[in-house]
């Protein structure tokens, strides 16, 4: 079996932010899509806006995203299976033996769009990165980190 490389890339709301959720503290917050999935500057740990604390960014994926991107695996699997099996009907009943071979293909699950939707939530941009990061900033919480650097903001 040769190794394969499933890429896929996570679509922002209409400002181009995807939800993300920290790990310790649980809560949601969003980051620049184009910022966090920037191939020239590669991300690998992420600081909560919130708490601070800081994680591979892996553990940032909220459970939707994780379950869309468990369902485009399984429909790389069906797909592959699908063909395989597809192939060897084929050759099964191209010989005219007296085995036939019916094959229906499995289908793939449906896979909702990777789009977030918009809440309300205030944009900050870090003066050391320059990243941006949107987070619920209600008044008493008088800290915000750079999901990058860990600054505060
Ligand atoms: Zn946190
Ligand atoms: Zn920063």
């Amino acid at each position: 079996m040769s190794q394969v490389n499933l890429s896929f890339s996570i679509q922002g709301d209409s400002e181009g932010f995807v939800t993300l959720e920290c790990p310790f503290c649980n809560s949601e917050f969003k980051v620049n899509a184009g910022e966090f999935q920037n191939d020239n500057k590669p991300v690998f740990d992420l600081f909560c806006p919130y708490c601070g604390l800081t994680s591979e960014k892996n553990n940032f994926y909220t459970r939707e995203t994780i379950e869309k991107i468990q369902a485009l695996v399984t429909n790389y699997a069906i797909e592959q299976l699908n063909e395989a099996f597809g192939k060897m009907a084929c050759r099964i009943n191209s010989r005219n033996s007296v085995i036939k071979m019916d094959f229906k293909p499995l289908k793939a699950a449906n896979i909702k769009e990777l789009k977030d939707r918009d809440t309300t939530e205030e944009i900050f941009s870090c003066g050391c990165c320059e990243n941006h990061v949107k987070v619920h900033y209600c008044a008493g919480v008088s800290k915000v980190y750079c999901p990058y650097c860990g600054v505060d903001i």
